[in-house]
């Protein structure tokens, strides 16, 4: 299982420096990935704070190349230089306020696995797609891309996160039954595009996800954990929604 924490736009240094070490220490037996993903100034200090405890920091993004002329923008080789295991790619909060389209995105994937990074990709249909019946082909098409990019042999370094877009920070779930739905085809396509990948794939999901119903989502085989926003700045909430998930196997 894997729990990360997507601070978006919100944190300082105090922040950083107040609710790292206590999650490290709150979360220092539990038998799980947790991450935490705060804005690019504080993940230098991010890593600091979390060296040597079980949590580990990833971004909310990167560019897709290496370096060169591309101002105000963040490599994956600097993510790696300032301690980040991981990156989020994708989110919609991105693809709607930036116009990220599965082209660019892919390219980031790219640009993540070719710099060591692990990325979590986010994928998810619009309220009007869900009520339009076409979950599942917006999710596969976003889904179909980032597979291709990264290969049979790079899936193992990939998460994907299932972010119903009408449940991220509306404070509306998927119902645990409708997100397992999706979770199971995106690993029926994992596994129909590299046999065996689909079982090694971890499928998280975001949207909404709190203490009180992080427990009944984590329970469903297909879910491998959670992509957590507005819940992971109070630590005592997502350290809660970690030991929801603490124990469970991923590798079904
Ligand atoms: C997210 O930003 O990825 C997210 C799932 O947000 P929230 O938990 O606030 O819905």
């Amino acid at each position: 299982m894997l729990v990360a924490g997507n601070w978006k736009m919100h944190g300082s240094q105090a922040m950083v420096r107040g609710v790292i070490p206590v999650l490290a220490a709150e979360l220092r037996s539990v038998e799980l990935d947790v991450v935490v993903c705060p804005p690019f100034p504080y993940l230098s200090m991010a890593s600091e704070c979390a060296r040597g405890s079980a949590v580990a920091v990833g971004a909310q993004d990167l560019h897709p190349a290496a370096s060169g002329a591309h101002t105000g923008e963040v490599s994956g080789q600097m993510l790696r230089d300032v301690g980040c295991e991981w990156v989020i790619i994708g989110h919609s909060e991105r693809r709607a306020d930036n116009g990220e389209t599965d082209a660019i995105v892919v390219c980031k994937v790219n640009a993540a696995l070719e710099a060591g990074l692990s990325p979590i990709v986010c994928v998810g249909e619009t309220r009007e797609e869900r009520e339009g019946g076409r979950t599942f082909e917006v999710v596969a098409a976003q889904s179909a891309a980032v597979l291709e990019c990264a290969g049979p042999g790079r899936l193992r370094s990939l998460v994907l996160a299932y972010e119903p877009v009408w449940a991220i920070g509306t404070g509306l779930t998927a119902s645990p039954e409708q997100a397992q739905d999706v979770h199971l085809r995106l690993r029926r396509q994992v596994e129909a595009f590299a046999s065996g990948a689909g079982s090694a794939l971890r499928v998280l999901y975001g949207g909404s996800v709190k203490a009180a119903n992080a427990a009944a989502l984590f329970a469903m085989p297909d879910i491998d954990g959670g992509l957590i926003g507005g819940a992971s700045l109070d630590t005592g909430e997502f350290a809660a929604i970690c030991r929801a998930a603490e124990g469970r196997s991923w590798n079904k």
